[in-house]
């Protein structure tokens, strides 16, 4: 092609599927001119052999200043190209999380639908093509070709039943379907058929409910923010702050109906571990068809059906959690966020983002409402509705003013003794209520966040096995005799001797849900017990087989981690046993007291949700703890007005944005070295009042043989640190060996 005519050529900048983070630029060929929109999939020459690469369109150039570039080869049409609104919100996530602009594009797209190697599933269905010749062909061959005629009838009764079916009812071969298809009786035609995750359940339509007064108050002010002729300078964001059973999901469900009827797609965004059927259930009951599902319990087949469905408009909600806030959809209007306050929002590897805050642009960015949902909100959330940054909603009371919250009674554990004088795992009181429970034919969960038998063994002499790679203990499992590492997954058969005094006195320090699942059977005998944890709860199926065991009243006593603080909604729990509430208080994180409040206040709100009034026994060494008592009294505002002085003081979020630098190698020598000059960098630039710590070994030093440092910044909003910070971090991975940076922008964890 002449010089001339290539600078007439339009041309577009991309992103090459390579974690580069820049952008190159192709020419448009003629045959492809106006076929190209950004977010569009195409390939590209690129690299030494020129081979194709996949790349994303980030922007259109009408007249590029360059002739010589080379030019695209072709549109990828099997891979589904995300709305434009959409990489716009990926653009956002790279800059405000320091991570590539090919991560967050990653985000956006289910491996599922990216691979491109997941297809529609199609089935053949058989439909009768003339009943004439059908009559005529079972009058003249109906007792010799038995086969033939019974597959016949069949599809007369039931046209459209897949071949399959046909075939395994009627025992008839592929061949002679096909040969009664070429006789023009038959039509077999290919349709496309979802594999929907939900297929196996049964599903009852469910009506509006008859609102109270606190729901009717807060749909109320929903309904005025979904207004199209409210104005834009107005909160988008509202915080429903309601107590447990107060009925947000009945509030949600009338608030995605009315966006319906205005024609708008509706998220909703629920935690990984409360995703149970239970809680889809409740839409796909309302709503029927118009929702699907979007989580990672899915098969990739599910997924792909699921997200095209949303791509292809055939649906209007979609259900699930952090990364369903990504669903294509092109009219949103409005986005909820249920348990707002949950961690699980926060995806741990990059792109670091929290679904949450994402949630909150994303609405800004669409015009769409948000609504943050919890029982206990997140200092942050709380304080954007004090602020009048959101507006607020309050539902302090359940639906149902018979159903009270349940009394919580802490027990001081450092008055507890046992026959031999040592402290035991259950109190008294918690043995006496327990066997009462089960004497009333009543249900009991008894919760401790830890799993495995015990946090470790140790030896007489002091001795206590750790893992070689992570500086951690690791955690004894009885039932298989085995030593597992919980941060690296390392497994070791448990030692049946000390390797330092050769004796084999070995106590189990620090109790985890196994222990107390064999101490709970040997206490209350003849009692049905069940444990969910990570350790048992393998699968969804053992997960959904407990719950309906449980809900059926086959099992007395349930014992579990926080898997079982979320979501569950049981009327026949009346006693909740929380066997040692400060596990995760002493933790090096100034969340550390939040954690415990939510996570306690979430567990006590498992008690009492029928007609029986519940009970809630919580076991602790620190019964003045401001987080455990605030748990006790319900009571949230209690909790932020001692808490969120502290936070003010100490300048920690919500009164300032926290990022944390993760540094790590096999040297600490030279990450010390790296990292100082890091921080030293940004101390200059950056003085008072953003605080940047020196870095310094990480709570746990040393993960998978690598070892830890952190450094934290604390400042107010500040884009032009996001910005130099970001670059440093594009720059460190193409200019530092041996140490690795990552950047933990508006960090959940210290550790
Ligand atoms: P939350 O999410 O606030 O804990 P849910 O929305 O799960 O509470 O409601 C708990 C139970 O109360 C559900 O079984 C729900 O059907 C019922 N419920 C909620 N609101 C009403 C209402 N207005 N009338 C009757 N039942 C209700
Ligand atoms: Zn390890």
């Amino acid at each position: 092609m002449p010089d001339g005519d290539a600078k007439s050529l339009p041309a577009v900048e991309v992103l090459v599927n390579l974690s580069l983070d820049r952008t190159f630029d192709y020419l448009i060929p003629p045959h492809l001119i106006g076929r190209i929109q950004p977010g569009m999939k195409v390939n590209v020459p690129f690299g030494k052999g020129r081979k194709p690469r996949p790349a994303t369109v980030t922007r259109l150039i009408p007249r590029p200043d360059r002739g010589d570039l080379k030019e695209i080869l072709e549109i990828c049409n099997d891979v589904p190209q995300i709305p434009d609104s959409l990489s716009k919100l990926g653009a956002w996530i790279a800059d405000y999380y320091c991570c590539t602009r090919e991560q967050a594009l990653r985000a956006l797209l289910p491996s599922a639908v990216r691979s491109g190697r997941i297809k529609p599933k199609k089935i053949r269905r058989c439909y009768l093509a003339s009943p004439e010749k059908a009559a005529a062909y079972l009058e003249k061959n109906g007792l010799r070709a038995k086969v033939r005629s019974q597959a016949i009838q069949f599809i007369t009764l039931h046209p459209g039943a897949p071949t399959d079916t046909v075939q395994s009812v009627t025992g008839a071969k592929p061949p002679q379907l096909r040969a009664l298809e070429k006789a023009g009786i038959l039509n077999i035609e290919e349709v496309r058929t979802d594999r929907d995750p939900l297929r196996h359940l049964e599903i009852v339509p469910s009506f509006p409910l008859k609102l109270t007064g606190e729901q009717g108050t807060a749909l109320d002010k929903i309904f005025s923010m979904l207004a199209p002729d409210r104005p834009s300078a107005s909160p988008h964001v509202l915080l429903l702050h309601g107590v447990t059973c107060s009925g947000k999901t009945e509030v949600y469900l009338q608030a995605i109906a009315r966006v319906l009827e205005q024609g708008g797609n509706a998220i909703v965004l629920v935690p990984e571990i409360s995703l149970t059927p239970q809680t889809v259930t409740r839409f796909r009951a309302r709503f029927g068809e118009r929702v699907s599902v979007l989580h990672s319990g899915l098969t990739q087949g599910e997924r792909y059906d699921e997200w095209m469905k949303v791509y292809r408009g055939e649906v209007d909600i979609a259900v699930g959690a952090r990364s369903a806030l990504f669903a294509p959809f092109r009219n949103l209007k409005l986005i909820i966020v249920d348990e707002e306050h949950d961690s699980s929002y926060k995806q741990s590897e990059a792109p670091r983002y929290n679904a949450r805050d994402v949630a909150v642009v994303r609405g800004r960015m669409e015009g769409a409402l948000v609504i943050l949902g919890s029982a206990t909100p997140s200092l942050e959330s709380w304080q954007n509705a004090v602020t009048g940054k959101y507006e607020l909603a309050s539902m302090p009371n359940r639906w149902d003013p018979s159903i009270v919250l349940p009394a919580v009674e802490i027990v001081d554990m450092r008055l507890e003794k046992d026959d031999e004088d040592r402290v035991p795992m259950f109190s008294k009181r918690l043995i006496d209520a327990v066997r009462s429970r089960i004497q009333a034919g009543e249900q009991s969960i008894l919760f401790l966040n830890k799993r495995g038998y015990s946090r470790q063994l140790q030896c007489a002499c002091g001795y206590v096995p750790t893992c070689p790679d992570c500086a951690v203990a690791y955690t004894y499992h009885k039932k298989n005799a085995s030593l597992i590492c919980h941060f690296c997954g390392r497994i070791v058969p448990a030692i049946t001797s000390c390797p330092v005094c050769g004796q084999a006195d070995f106590h189990y320090v620090g109790t985890g849900t196994e222990r107390i699942e064999s101490l709970a059977g040997a206490l209350f005998q003849g009692a049905r017990i069940a444990r969910m944890d990570s350790d048992t709860m393998t699968n969804p199926q053992k997960y959904e087989e407990v719950l309906s065991k449980f809900r059926g009243g086959d099992i007395d006593i349930l014992i579990g981690t926080q898997m079982i603080a979320k979501g569950l909604d049981f009327p026949n729990v009346t006693l909740v046993g929380v066997l040692n509430a400060d596990m995760g208080l002493y933790l090096p994180d100034f969340r550390a007291l939040e954690r415990t409040f939510q996570l306690l206040a979430q567990v006590a709100g498992r008690a009492g949700r029928g007609e029986v009034h519940g009970q809630v026994l919580i076991q602790t060494f620190s019964p003045e703890n401001p987080a455990i008592l605030c748990a006790a009294e319900h009571s949230c505002k209690n909790f932020f007005e001692e808490e969120l002085p502290i936070r003010k003081e100490l300048l920690f979020p919500p009164f300032s944005h926290l990022t944390v630098l993760h540094f790590d190698g096999e040297d600490p020598v030279l990450i010390e070295a790296k990292a100082a000059e890091l921080v030293n960098r940004i101390a200059e630039r950056f003085p008072a009042p953003l605080e940047i710590s020196d870095a310094t070994s990480a709570p746990i030093e040393r993960i998978k043989g690598r070892y830890r440092y952190l450094s934290t910044v604390r400042t107010p909003p500040n884009a032009a640190f996001r910005a130099f910070l970001r670059a440093e971090v594009m720059n460190w991975r193409r200019t530092v060996k041996d140490v690795d940076l990552y950047v933990d922008v508006d960090a959940l964890s210290l550790l």
